[in-house]
């Protein structure tokens, strides 16, 4: 029945097309890459001048203090906040402002924002300038309606999602701008396809490992200590015991792909002894250090303290089996796995939205990697945050990133109907 109410939201946000083009293209044309973290400041006011015409209360706070906030790179975030004049929730829609570096490979100018068969490219242009258009167009379009809207309905652009969002969600989530007071409802526009719901995501687990030897001549190395031989002891301990353990757990978590429905282990880095990239000549020395650095992913049904004991008991384990063998290990980052209910209000409504817009029943996921729900949960305690957009998942990041405009338009819709139905409810 909200379908009816709402045609003419529908129908405002079809005639917006060109409108929401511009919009995604402009915001691409900020070369916002993190890091270092440019032209934050330059988007954030693009953003809250264009929200400030649409009636919206436009804050614009600075992370002071936040990793990566200097003179020259400041962590700018802007919250925009539209307030209907009658009791009711709030409802947020979140995005990152912030993109990755182009890498190589491109065919398209990463910043143009060219426009080519429906198609928007540029770096961001799916994660997520395009879902960030979509979510204002949307917020447009329901203010505009003659509906007598409840509650609120807030825009934010933050910074350094891309980073691990310190200087964006986490810092406004400290300074009490996802408490319950404030806020009810969490959607973030992450491009994870646009007849998809993102319930959360796994967690992260980072540390370095590092194996100390005895430095001696290369020519008589049983005069030292091998740390290398005793990193090498440690990943045959991870193909023995470790990755099949890991193998043979299973999650609740609707995880996408099906090969993340697992915990996952990468090695992301090994060395040990003489530096690369020197004169080339070989030092004949024994290496007395070795690192690895593991990039570990959990799920939501293992805890933390038992993901990092199942490394140390094998280190410790070669420490009783293996002659010498000493290591350290030291943490370098965790994220809690965060996974919202799916019989919570923003699931449902989003859900719903799905199948009255597109006519198909939608898919509940997790993502493989994370992003801003684990502060918005964590620190701001709001358990009401999905994601949810357009944009293909497996772009992001990749070159010739695109987003289709089709795919901006039905998610628009979507989420302007999942707003309506949490703010009047
Ligand atoms: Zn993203």
């Amino acid at each position: 029945m909200s379908e009816q109410i709402l045609s003419g939201v529908f129908e405002e946000i079809e005639k917006q097309e060109k409108s929401l083009v511009r919009l995604c293209q402009d915001l691409i044309r900020f070369p916002t890459i993190n890091p270092p973290g440019n032209d934050y400041q330059a988007i954030v006011e693009y953003i809250g001048n264009r929200l400030k015409n649409r009636g919206f209360s436009i804050e614009y706070v600075r992370a002071y203090g936040a990793p990566g906030d200097s003179a020259d790179y400041p962590r700018y975030n802007v919250i925009a906040r539209y307030e209907t004049g009658r009791h009711g929730p709030c409802v947020h829609f979140n995005s990152h402002i912030d993109v990755v570096e182009t890498g190589d490979g491109w065919t398209k100018d990463p910043f143009a924002a060219e426009l080519i068969d429906g198609k928007i490219y540029g770096r961001g242009a799916c994660d997520m300038k395009g879902g960030l258009a979509a979510s204002i167009i949307a917020a447009e379009a329901l203010i505009s309606s003659d509906i007598e809207l409840k509650g609120a309905i807030e825009i934010s652009g933050t910074a350094d999602e891309e980073s691990g969002g310190l200087g964006g969600v986490a810092y406004l989530a400290e300074k009490g701008y996802f408490s319950k007071d404030r806020v009810d409802h969490v959607i973030i526009p992450e491009p994870l396809n646009v007849d998809r719901v993102c319930l959360g995501h796994r967690g992260v687990w980072w540390a370095e490992i590092e194996t100390h030897g005895r430095i001696a001549h290369g020519s008589m190395p049983f005069l030292g200590d091998c740390a290398v031989r005793h990193m090498g002891a440690v990943v045959a301990e991870f193909e023995d015991k470790l990755y099949p353990a890991m193998a043979a757990r299973f999650t609740e978590m609707p995880v996408v792909p099906e090969g993340a429905k697992q915990s996952t282990l990468n090695i992301n880095s090994i060395h040990g002894g003489q530096e690369e990239g020197s004169d080339g000549l070989p030092s004949p020395c024994v290496p007395d250090s070795c690192r690895m650095i593991i990039d570990r992913r959990f799920l939501v049904e293992e805890d933390l303290k038992e993901v990092k004991g199942e490394v140390t008991t094998i280190l410790n384990g070669l420490k009783t089996s293996r002659e010498g063998f000493k290591y350290e290990i030291r943490d370098m980052l965790e994220v809690i796995p965060s996974m919202t209910d799916i019989n919570s209000p923003v699931v449902q409504e989003t859900a719903n939205a799905i199948k009255d817009v597109l006519g198909k029943d939608p898919d509940f996921i997790c993502s493989p990697g994370t992003y801003d729900q684990k502060h918005i949960d964590r620190i701001g305690n709001l358990k009401d945050c999905i994601a949810y957009g357009p944009g293909i998942l497996e772009l992001a990041h990749q070159p010739d990133e695109y987003v289709e405009v089709d795919d901006m338009v039905n998610s628009a819709k979507v989420m302007a109907q999942a707003a309506y139905n949490l703010l009047m409810k």
